[in-house]
């Protein structure tokens, strides 16, 4: 099966996101620290999302050295955080800005890699907690801020493993069916009724701790650094992509 990716040789205008809000999740490290970093270079004003605090700084002073809209940072471990704690999250964001234009969820974890008839129930409901659950969450109470915008960006991490079980994948790789799963049925509900376009994002191989982490036997820079897979990140994001839902599209 073939899986669309953003139009060949993509080119996004430097202004392509100015005036925009955009909410990234696992905004720290990896790819989601990328996207983060390209969205603020083409003028979004990024709500930097994430689990360890440090990390989100740095990307935060980085936004700011390079002259980039000044970032929102938002210090939550979706591991733990509750309905409520996201319902303050959203009514926080409602009072600092007028709406939201783009979500990516990006922030994920692995879990074990193991047979099912030997996996923890423990582990199995982190990852359902981080990669969808809490996908959930954000989703649920940040859509009246999204449906706001003029128009608005929702884009779901997915994975290979997301579209073809494999073994030893266990709870990630059904995290993944699940959330392109509900990528189709909010983009279907919301395809006629609003602004707000919805699809899925494979990045394929990159070099990120947790590409790693799961491939210990790679070379890491056999892989692109998230840097150079910012393309589709892009595309789905900005206003080039607008009338594109309930896709589930390739980075490359
Ligand atoms: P990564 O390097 O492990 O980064 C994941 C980010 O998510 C980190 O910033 C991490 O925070 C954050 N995060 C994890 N658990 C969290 C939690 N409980 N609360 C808040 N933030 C949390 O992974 P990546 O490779 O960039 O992956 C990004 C996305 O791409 C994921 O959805 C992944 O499934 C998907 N993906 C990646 C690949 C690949 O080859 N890299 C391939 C297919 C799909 P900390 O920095 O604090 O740990």
């Amino acid at each position: 099966m073939t899986f669309p990716t953003a139009p060949e040789n993509y080119s996004p205008t430097p202004d392509l996101l100015r005036g925009k809000t955009i909410l990234v999740t696992g905004a720290g490290d990896g790819i989601g620290r990328a996207a983060a970093l390209a969205y603020a270079a083409h003028g979004a004003t990024v709500i930097l999302l994430g689990r360890t605090e440090s990390k989100l700084e740095r990307v935060y002073d980085d936004i700011e050295a390079s002259g980039g809209p000044k970032p929102a940072l938002v210090a939550l471990d979706l591991a733990t955080a509750t309905e409520d704690n996201i319902i303050h999250l959203a009514s926080g964001l409602a009072q600092e800005f007028p709406h939201l234009d783009g979500l990516l969820h990006n922030a994920s974890i692995l879990g074990e890699r193991r047979p099912i008839e030997s996996a923890s129930y423990a582990s199995w409901l982190d990852v359902m907690q981080v990669n969808v659950n809490a996908q959930f969450l954000l989703t649920r109470y940040m859509l009246p801020l999204l449906q706001r915008a003029p128009t608005a960006s929702i884009v779901f991490t997915s994975s290979g493993v997301g579209r073809t079980g494999k073994a030893y994948w266990g709870a990630y790789a059904v995290s993944k069916f699940a959330t392109e799963g509900f990528m189709q049925v909010l983009a279907s509900e919301l395809e006629n009724t609003s602004r707000v376009r919805v699809n899925s994002l494979n990045p394929g191989a990159t070099n990120t701790a947790m590409r790693r982490t799961a491939y210990p036997g790679e070379q890491p820079t056999d892989n692109p650094a998230p840097e150079e897979i910012m393309a589709s990140y892009l595309y789905l994001m900005g206003d080039d992509s607008c009338g594109v839902t309930g896709r589930a599209f390739n980075s490359r």
